[in-house]
C-alpha cells in the first residue's frame, strides 16, 4: 500500500468516535518520526505539509517523494495520507496533486462565500478523478493563517452548508474559536455552532490550531463531529525545547545528528500523546 486519501479513514473515525491527528512536516527527520510512531501504535495518520512551507521543503515533488520513499523504506503498513495544509490557490493544489498528495486543503476562507466555493469546486473537480481527498474551510482561525494574523471569525452555519453541498468535499475546516500557535488563556469553541454545523452537514470536520485545547473540550469536539484535529505548534515546541537542552548541556557537540536526535525523539513523543489523546491507537 501507498498514500491514501482521508477520506475513509475519517469517515471511519467520525463514525466511532475518535479523531485522527493531522502532524505537519517542518523538515526531514518530522517524516520518520511520525511514521514510525504511526506504525508502532497502529493508528491511521494523516502527515501535512502548510502550503507556506512547501518552498523549504524542497517543492512539491520533493515533499511526496520524501513521504512515500520514507513509507517504504520503513516498512510502513497503516494507512497515511499526505495532505497540503492551507492551500492558497487553485493551482497550488494541482501542483501537490500532480506531485502525488493524496489530500488537499483549498483554504478560500479569506474570500467571499461565492469565490471560497468556486475555488472548491475546481480543487474538487480536479481531486477527484485522481482519487484525493478535499478539505476546505468557513470563518477564520486565529492567529497566523496563511502569513496573515488575524482575529477568530466564526464560521456561518448556512455558508458552511453551502459550501459542503455545493462543492461536494470531504471534510470542512469550520473556524469555531481555535488558534494558530499558542492561546491566550482558555480556548474558547463554539460548540453550539458546532453541533448545528455538524448536523445541517453531516461532513467530519477539521480542527485547526489543537494545540493548547484542554482535553475535555477536545472530547466535546470529537463527539459533535470532529474527525480531524490539526496538531503543529505542540510538536515543535518540542522539537525546539530539546535542541535548546541538548546545546546548553554538551557545549561541544557540533555534529547536526547528535543534535537532532533527541528533538526527533522529543517529536515522536509529542505524537504519540496526541495519538493516544484523540483515541487514534490500534485503529488499523
Ligand atoms: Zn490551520
Amino acid at each position: 500500500m501507498t498514500l491514501v486519501s482521508m477520506k475513509e479513514m475519517l469517515q471511519e473515525a467520525k463514525q466511532k468516535g475518535y479523531a485522527v491527528g493531522q502532524y505537519n512536516i517542518n523538515n526531514l527527520e518530522f517524516i520518520p518520526a511520525f511514521l514510525r510512531v504511526a506504525e508502532s501504535e497502529q493508528s491511521p495518520m494523516i502527515i501535512a505539509a502548510s502550503d507556506r512551507m512547501v518552498d523549504f521543503l524542497g517543492g512539491f515533488k520533493n515533499t511526496a517523494r520524501m513521504v512515500e520513499t520514507l513509507y517504504e523504506e520503513l516498512n510502513i503498513t497503516v494507512p497515511v495520507a499526505l495532505h497540503l495544509d492551507h492551500g492558497q490557490t487553485v493551482d497550488r493544489c494541482k501542483q501537490a496533486i500532480d506531485a502525488g498528495f493524496s489530500s488537499v486543503m483549498i483554504d478560500g476562507s479569506h474570500h467571499p462565500i461565492d469565490e471560497n466555493i468556486a475555488m472548491t469546486k475546481e480543487v474538487v473537480a480536479y481531486a477527484k478523478p485522481h482519487g484525493v481527498s478535499v478539505e476546505a474551510e468557513v470563518g477564520t482561525v486565529g492567529g497566523q493563517e496563511d502569513g496573515l494574523v488575524g482575529g477568530v471569525q466564526y464560521a456561518d452555519v448556512h455558508e458552511c452548508f453551502r459550501l459542503v453541498k455545493e462543492a461536494e468535499i470531504d471534510a470542512l475546516a469550520a473556524a469555531l474559536g481555535s488558534v494558530h500557535g499558542p492561546y491566550q488563556g482558555e480556548p474558547k469553541l463554539g460548540f453550539e455552532q458546532m453541533e448545528a454545523i455538524s448536523q445541517e452537514t453531516q461532513v467530519p470536520l477539521v480542527l485547526h490550531g489543537g494545540t493548547g485545547i484542554p482535553i475535555h473540550q477536545i472530547e466535546r469536539a470529537i463527539s459533535l463531529g470532529h474527525a480531524k484535529i490539526n496538531v503543529n505548534t505542540e510538536n515543535i515546541q518540542a522539537w525546539t525545547k530539546a535542541v535548546r537542552k541538548k546545546l546548553s548541556e554538551d557545549e561541544k557537540v557540533y555534529e547536526p545528528r547528535l543534535i537532532l536526535l533527541p528533538a526527533i525523539e522529543a517529536v515522536g513523543n509529542s505524537v504519540k500523546e496526541k495519538i493516544r489523546e484523540f483515541g487514534t491507537n490500534n485503529r488499523v
